[in-house]
């Protein structure tokens, strides 16, 4: 058995926990930079206790609120010229996904003033600023793992920053997710859900990582109902924060695996929600499988399902999917998946032929 577990984030979960323990942040330096989307973060009450955590310990700070979902290079560029004019310390990211990445590329190209955009694809070693981190959907486990997801147009999908960034400090309060819309906290529960499954069966899964997935996808299971109902309680939206955040740890050890390579060009073709386009491709990843694999058996096990066609309609009563594809479609994405040999490496049981993925694709969509 050889394997590296690393895990650096000094993570602070429950109600509360910004205001309980804001003198961890004295230490970033004199400035901050938060960064946030167009406007959850002020109605959810995460940019107000940001603040006022950081007004309380006197720290000053400015605010880049124009992040859109699936951030964009030239997003980070601009937050990035503004976080370098303030001449800020640290970033504070607060958001979904998007901005939490955001935050993570920005404090790259902060960290490195005279570089072009470029090194946030080329150069691994480039140093960044410290980053701190407020989860307010319980999806992406952003909050503590070590990739930033951009979108890159001349690419026509979505790619990994080159360095790995990891938190200094998290917050994971779920009070903050009390008014999360029902189809952006599932398709978002399917983002982590999808992180604990391929975690598991990548070929670069590993015996603590096996058990922190088994450990997530428990509490997941737990969310199923509540999930089916679209209503969700206090209790619920933090068992679903703590499966998104142990979907992040697992996936900080391992990567993700097909789903997510396969989802990233429904999400830049037909704007698909991220853990919406992981969940359309599931069932037929799964296949890929086979019912009587045993790693599959255990998933499946540990959700409560009884098959892979289970699990594939678990998916549709949990996601509203309405868009239509065509043959062309699907040989594009096709295409374009079988460029990334690495991705497709972490299936463990064959090569992945073009065909295989075109039936992945045909399965899920047609
Ligand atoms: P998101 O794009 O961050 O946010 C989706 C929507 O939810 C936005 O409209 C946002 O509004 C709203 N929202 C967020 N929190 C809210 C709250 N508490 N109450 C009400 N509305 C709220 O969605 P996401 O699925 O969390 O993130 C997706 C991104 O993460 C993708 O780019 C994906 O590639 C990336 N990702 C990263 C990792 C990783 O390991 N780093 C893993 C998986 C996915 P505002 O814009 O107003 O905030
Ligand atoms: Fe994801």
């Amino acid at each position: 058995m050889n394997f590296r577990y690393f895990m650096p984030v000094n993570t602070y979960f429950g109600q509360d926990c910004i205001q309980k323990n804001k003198d961890v942040l004295r230490s970033f330096g004199k400035k901050a930079m938060i960064v946030t989307g167009r406007s959850s973060a002020r109605k959810n009450g995460a940019l107000q206790d940001i603040t006022q955590a950081l007004d309380a310990i006197g720290t000053a700070w400015v605010l880049f609120d124009e992040i859109g979902e699936n951030p964009d290079v030239e997003t980070i560029i601009r937050a990035a010229k503004q976080a370098k004019q303030e001449d800020v310390c640290f970033l504070i990211g607060i958001g979904g996904g998007s901005p939490m990445d955001a935050t993570k590329a920005i404090s790259v190209l902060t960290a490195n003033p005279d570089a072009d955009a470029e090194i946030l694809f080329t150069d691994a070693q480039a140093k960044a600023l410290p980053v701190v981190e407020i989860p307010t959907t319980a999806g992406t486990g952003s909050e503590v793992t070590q990739y930033a997801i951009l979108t890159q147009h001349e690419k026509r999908t979505k790619g990994g920053i080159a360095q790995p960034v990891f938190a200094s400090v998290s917050f994971l309060d779920a009070k903050y997710m009390a008014a999360l819309a029902p189809h952006i906290t599932n398709n978002t529960a399917v983002d982590a859900m999808s992180h604990l499954v391929e975690s598991y069966l990548t070929t670069h899964s590993n015996a603590i990582s096996e058990k922190i997935v088994e450990m997530g996808l428990a509490y997941w299971k737990e969310c199923i109902p509540a999930l089916k109902a679209r209503e969700y309680s206090a209790q619920i939206r933090e068992k679903l924060m703590l499966a998104s955040t142990i979907g992040g740890v697992a996936i900080a050890q391992t990567s993700t695996s097909l789903p997510h390579l396969l989802g990233y060009f429904l999400t830049y073709e037909k704007h698909i929600p991220h853990g919406r386009a992981n969940g359309m491709v599931m069932q037929a990843y799964l296949e890929l499988f086979g019912e009587e694999h045993e790693k599959v058996q255990r998933v499946l096990s540990i959700l409560g399902l009884k098959s892979i066609a289970e699990m594939g309609h678990l998916m549709h009563t949990l996601l509203d999917c309405t868009e239509t594809f065509t043959e062309e479609d699907i040989s594009y994405y096709t295409k374009r998946a079988m460029e990334n040999e690495a991705k497709l490496a972490t299936f463990p049981l064959y090569p992945l032929t073009e065909e295989k993925i075109q039936e992945v694709y045909r399965k899920s969509l047609l």
